[in-house]
């Protein structure tokens, strides 16, 4: 934040003061009723020349500051171009930039290293959601890490400690409560379904949903093959559609993911998910994944006695 003030002279107050001044001159020589009808006429054309010229830059500014705004070398580096008003470069957060830059090279690595052979050469993936709602259906593990559990609770009004006893099935940590030894929780499931779908098919907790949602379906086992993303695709037969469970094996489950053996490599879709895009999420997943109990090691300590 700039502090400070500044001083500023414009052309269209100088003209102004021109006239003012004169009127004042005229109107001293002359006498009586003259005297005052110059005075009212000079003074009326000054201000309306006053509001009717539109210069808006001054001759010259003086400004004051206890803190000095951005360089212009730092504002090109975070925009590519210099901020056009005040308001934009007082924007301009350094830490912030370098964040996103150091992001930006970890994403840059993890692509050179990590991304799947077969997708070298895509551009896209072909993926909209339709929201279904049938991910949020399935049996399936939905862990919050402590800064979601955070998030979550304030889209609820709840506190954290409330949010775990309303929600939680199980959680990682020295006692049931939600405090700084919490690592994780997983989500109690309602019928078969996550405790956050309602009843018209959409998430409680969209804006403020854990990673493992908002990265589906760029996961690294539905990614490591075109045959594993093809089979999470939905394929649907008119004839058993309505009966269909959410997801099977056979018939896959997400509707908004689109089959790609039979598109070309390059993507063909203008709706198709651009690789970067899906590289960070696939990162994103990675990245949360790591914290969370796998398969074969999970202490877990129930927090909720409806499950
Ligand atoms: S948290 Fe929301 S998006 Fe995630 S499984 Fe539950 S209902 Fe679906
Ligand atoms: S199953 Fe696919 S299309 Fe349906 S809501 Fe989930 S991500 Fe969207």
């Amino acid at each position: 934040m700039t502090e400070g003030f500044s001083c500023a002279f414009y052309p269209k107050h100088f003209a102004s003061y021109l006239l003012l001044f004169i009127s004042l001159s005229l109107s001293l020589q002359m006498t009586g009723k003259r005297r005052l009808a110059t005075y009212v006429a000079v003074t009326l054309s000054s201000l309306k020349l006053s509001t009717s010229l539109q210069l808006r830059r001054p001759l010259f500014v003086r400004v004051a500051t206890r803190s000095s705004a951005p360089s212009s070398s730092r504002r090109t580096i975070h925009q590519g171009s210099s901020p056009s008003t005040q308001e934009e470069s007082e924007r301009y957060d350094p830490l912030q930039e370098a964040l996103r830059k150091s992001e930006e090279r970890a994403l840059d690595n993890f692509i050179e290293q990590e991304a799947p052979d077969w997708l070298q050469g895509r551009k896209g993936m072909p993926f909209e959601c339709t929201a279904c709602g049938r991910c949020c259906k399935t049996q399936g593990d939905v862990y919050m890490s402590p800064e979601e559990i955070q998030k979550a609770s304030q889209v609820l009004g709840l506190k954290p400690n409330d949010f775990v006893h309303e929600y939680a099935s199980h959680a990682l940590g020295q006692s049931n409560d939600f405090d700084e030894t919490t690592t994780w929780i997983r989500l109690r499931e309602e019928g078969q379904s996550c405790v956050f779908l309602d009843g018209d098919g959409k998430c409680g907790i969209y804006e403020a949903r854990p990673h493992q949602c908002r990265t589906y379906p760029f996961w690294p086992n539905l990614l490591k093959s075109a045959k594993s993303w093809d089979e999470e695709c939905r394929r649907k037969d008119e004839d058993n559609e309505s009966t269909l469970p959410p997801w099977t094996p056979v018939d896959g489950g997400c509707e908004g993911m689109k089959t790609i053996e039979t598109l070309p490599m390059d993507g063909g879709s203008e709706t198709d998910v651009p690789m970067r895009e899906v590289y960070r999420q696939l990162f994103e997943y990675v990245t949360s994944d790591k914290r969370f109990p796998k398969d074969t090691e999970r202490p877990l300590s129930p927090t909720n006695k409806q499950e």
